[in-house]
């Protein structure tokens, strides 16, 4: 098959599917066949890359340049990128074809995509369920195989909650691994690029595509990443000490979904030794992360002020015209992560919430570091449900929160973690578990998922 006929045969589906599931934000056919015909042409010149012809969906707050990045946000459209991200440049060098920009919670502020500022996506396994999000648009394109991958971000589960909730491989890498250079920034100190599958070796190498060190991004880790596809290869028999987190399997967790990862921790008992082990500040996670991310991306969403970037609404003057701008650009969900930042951080409460909030942060980082003193994984749940109706937590921003306990204490940790299909409800939802590593062991969270896949 030529890199011509994949994407025809991709935009045909997408044709004929996204009219109802509506992952897409922006498909252009003509730019991607154009990159078809040029991954042929390498091809035919003997330079295929590792990813030549492969197409991928990208979501909509990492830059290609040329096209359009909204965030899903009125405040951004018509705003056309002016470079790549790293991760676009890498992608491109290797030859992907890039499908299209796919739907996500308004600036990725959300856990259903419902928060989209254009319209919500649709879960491929039940069109009345959300797909969850942010990266709603992400996971779907892959489990409807509207492309063979995509990435997203994850800045509190947004890579691996929908990747549950679609029944795709979805992975948050160590932060620093990726580059967040021409990623939209939400949350600065939990942001991360990451990878979406239909399988695990496909994960691998997009992984190993888009990580390394770049100059152009001060957070990013200034180490060589290991060579994931082979790491997967050579770990297939490795045995690993796996920590069972109690904090995980507590009361709140849909029984399917323990009965579930119970069949499954059994099956990992025959090559692995599993201990039950404990991260006793988890409790504090969620109330953490909602003084720390608002406050981040209150400062970082200062910019949208109707001057620099995308919608600018009509005024007399230059005050009236910033505020009518962002009232009028930024939606419900974000105006209240502004509103909860700008208090946490404000002078008088800073000490009481966001300093507060950054050592309760650092107690967690420290359950993780001791937990990995006796295991070299930890096997959890995803999410604590199955994936639920549209419209069924939009009137109560806490619920819909309460969909990211099990994915939040990652990102606040740094660490890597992937979510990995292992079943099925009884009403046929897909059910993800969750496989947690190490800083900078993305390899070993990578090569257990692998053998049990
Ligand atoms: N659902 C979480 C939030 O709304 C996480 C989002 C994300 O990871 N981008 O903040």
């Amino acid at each position: 098959i030529t890199s011509k006929e994949l994407a025809e045969i991709t935009l045909k589906r997408i044709k004929k599917y996204d009219s109802k599931l509506k992952a897409f934000l922006y498909v252009n056919e003509e730019w991607v066949l154009k990159q078809a015909e040029m991954a042929d042409q390498r091809r035919k010149e003997g330079k295929a890359g590792a990813l030549t012809g492969i197409p991928l969906s990208i979501k909509d707050n990492i830059h290609i340049e040329g096209h359009p990045t909204t965030c899903a946000s009125k405040i951004l459209a018509n705003y056309i990128a002016p470079y790549d991200a790293d991760v676009i440049e890498r992608l491109k060098t290797e030859g992907a074809v890039f499908i299209g920009k796919t739907n996500l919670d308004e600036f990725a502020m959300g856990s259903s995509t419902e928060n989209s500022g254009f319209f919500p996506t649709r879960n491929p396994w039940d069109l009345e369920r959300v797909p969850g999000g942010s990266s709603g648009g992400s996971a779907v394109s892959v489990s409807a195989r509207l492309g063979l991958g995509s990435l997203g971000s994850d800045t509190g589960g947004s890579i691996r909650q929908p990747a549950a909730f679609c029944g795709v491989v979805g992975m948050k890498p160590t932060y620093g691994l990726v580059s967040r250079f021409g990623l939209v920034a939400f949350a600065s100190s939990l942001d991360q690029i990451g990878p979406f599958a239909l399988n695990v070796e496909d994960l691998a190498l997009l992984l190993k595509v888009i990580a390394g060190p770049t100059p152009k991004d001060s957070t990013s880790a200034e180490i060589t990443p290991p060579d994931f596809t082979k790491a997967i290869q050579e770990n297939l028999k490795t045995s690993y000490r796996i920590g069972l987190p109690r904090e995980y399997f507590a009361e709140g967790l849909d029984p399917e979904i323990q009965k579930t990862l119970e069949e499954v921790i059994h099956i990992l008992k025959k090559r692995h030794t599993l201990k039950e082990i404990s991260l006793p500040h988890t409790k504090y996670a969620l109330a953490t992360y909602y003084i720390i991310a608002p406050a981040e991306a209150s400062s970082n969403l200062a910019r949208y002020d109707g001057v620099k970037y995308g919608f600018r609404a009509e005024a007399k003057t230059l005050l009236e015209m910033y505020k009518k701008s962002r009232a009028q650009g930024f939606g419900k969900e974000v105006k209240r992560r502004i509103m909860l930042g700008t208090y946490a951080l404000s002078a008088g409460y800073y000490d009481a919430y966001y300093l507060k909030a950054s050592k309760v942060r650092t107690l967690i980082k420290e359950d993780f570091d001791k937990a990995f003193q006796e295991v070299d994984l930890i096997f959890a749940p995803t999410t604590p449900t199955p994936p639920f109706k549209l419209g069924e937590k939009t009137a109560d921003p806490l619920q819909m929160y309460l969909s990211d306990i099990f994915t939040i204490p990652v990102n606040l940790a740094g660490i890597p973690a992937l979510n990995l299909p292992v079943g099925l409800t009884s009403q046929n939802l897909p059910i993800g578990a969750q496989i947690m590593g190490p800083n900078f062991k993305d390899d070993t969270v990578l090569s257990l998922a692998y053998q049990l896949e």
